[in-house]
């Protein structure tokens, strides 16, 4: 915590003086006595306390106002507008720790807000929330989706639902670098769409655009794993005219998201039939029956959850990074992800490189990928900054 780390943990808490309640205020002393800040408190957690400032100030609906205001403020500046009718219409606003204040997303689709309260402390503040959220942006509805497993950790129940104004539809189009996508609030995954792969959609298919311009009148086969709605399927097949999509995830409903939102971008004819199953299967069968591909984008969800994972998150890595490289055609392209934070950006680099050295490949670095600017970690976080990618051209 002296070192600007937002969390205390159990371990590092000599005692406590009174008797706070979980998600009490409290402040945060030295062994010889001296203030060091403030945060909210949680004896079920191991983060004992979530710090929210290190300054002698209150912790109240002012300070909460003054961190959403500047959470606010550094999305502006990169045009990122609540309400706006930009070319990206769902972003995140509010990115908890990173923003500084712990435990609390807030995401903008379109003129509905979704907020995840996380932590017992930032439940208890919903109300102001709530409130500030309406004065400062007037959104047509605000939607919980704090239906995680993580609240369990702090003795919260999972809660999804309406806490102002209009329910979202079933099924909401939003805009994202300019291209439409139909995303669903209520049952989708995350807060309803992976916002904090935007930009790596859009760095994608900008590097498609460019191979659309200069190799002529070329197909572009494009496995799409780990689709989820398809979003990096839809957006490369914007880019490109001759890019055919194979989308392919275990969940038939996002199967059934990315068919309609295909269909919405009038690209309903550049899909090809999309594979229901799982990942590391349905890869093998495809190398089995010789299919090949120009493109694939690999994004699998979280492998690594504890430290003791990590051993068997890269094997798992390597396995699927090492059959799309054999799926690939010469010169093809792989776009590979890991949202593992377990996995540095070292470790994934070195992972990727086993998989495509047992392909018998080479791999060119053509660019490193990872979120966007609505998406800050803190140098001070570095638990914040989970997600890394890597666009390689294979030789
Ligand atoms: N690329 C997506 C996000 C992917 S999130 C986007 O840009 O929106 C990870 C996806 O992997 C989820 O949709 C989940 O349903 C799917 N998934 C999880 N395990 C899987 C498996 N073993 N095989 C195939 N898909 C899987």
């Amino acid at each position: 915590m002296l070192a600007r780390h937002p969390w205390v943990f159990s371990g590092a808490v000599e005692r406590v003086e009174g008797a706070p309640r979980d998600g009490d205020t409290v402040e945060i002393v030295s062994a010889d006595g001296r203030f060091l800040g403030r945060g909210y408190y949680n004896s079920r957690s191991q983060i004992r306390v979530r710090v929210w400032t290190l300054e002698d100030e209150a912790v109240d609906r002012q300070l909460l106002a003054r961190r959403l205001a500047a959470a606010r403020r550094s999305r502006e500046r990169v045009g990122l507008r609540f309400g706006g009718d930009g070319a990206t219409t769902a972003f995140r606003l509010v990115n908890a720790e990173a923003d500084r204040i712990p435990g609390l997303i807030v995401d903008a689709y379109g003129r509905f807000l979704v907020v995840q309260l996380l932590t017992a402390g930032i439940d208890q503040l919903r109300g102001e929330l709530c409130e500030l959220l309406i004065a400062e942006l007037a959104p047509e509805g605000i939607w919980e989706r704090s239906d995680v497993d993580v609240r369990e950790k702090e003795g919260l129940e999972q809660r999804r639902g309406s806490l102002h104004g209009a329910e979202p539809p079933a099924r909401l189009e939003v805009r994202e670098s300019g291209l439409r996508y139909l995303v669903d609030l209520h049952a989708g995954q995350k807060t309803g769409f992976y916002l904090d792969q935007r930009e790596s959609r859009r760095r994608v298919a900008e590097h498609v655009r460019a191979l659309a311009e200069h190799d002529g009148g070329g197909a572009l086969e494009v496995l799409n794993a780990f689709s989820y709605s398809g979003g990096f399927g839809l957006a490369i097949a914007a880019a490109h005219p001759r890019a055919r999509i194979v989308n392919l995830d275990a969940s038939s409903d996002a199967l059934e998201l990315a068919r309609a939102s295909f269909e919405l971008a009038g690209l309903a004819d550049r899909q090809g039939d999309p594979i229901c199953g799982d990942a590391f299967q349905e890869l093998r069968k495809l190398r089995d029956v010789g299919r090949a591909f120009d493109l694939i984008v690999l994004d699998p969800p979280k492998f690594a959850h504890a430290k003791s994972q990590v051993v068997a998150a890269c094997r798992g890595y390597k396995d699927l990074n090492l059959l799309a490289c054999k799926l690939l055609r010469p010169g093809g392209i792989l776009a590979t992800f890991s949202c593992s934070g377990l996995v540095g950006h070292e470790l994934f680099q070195k992972v990727v490189f086993d998989g495509a050295h047992d392909a018998g490949r080479y791999a060119t670095v053509i660019a490193r990928l990872g979120p966007g600017l609505d998406h800050p970690s803190l140098l001070s976080f570095p638990e914040g900054d989970y997600l890394k990618g890597l666009l390689l051209e294979l030789r």
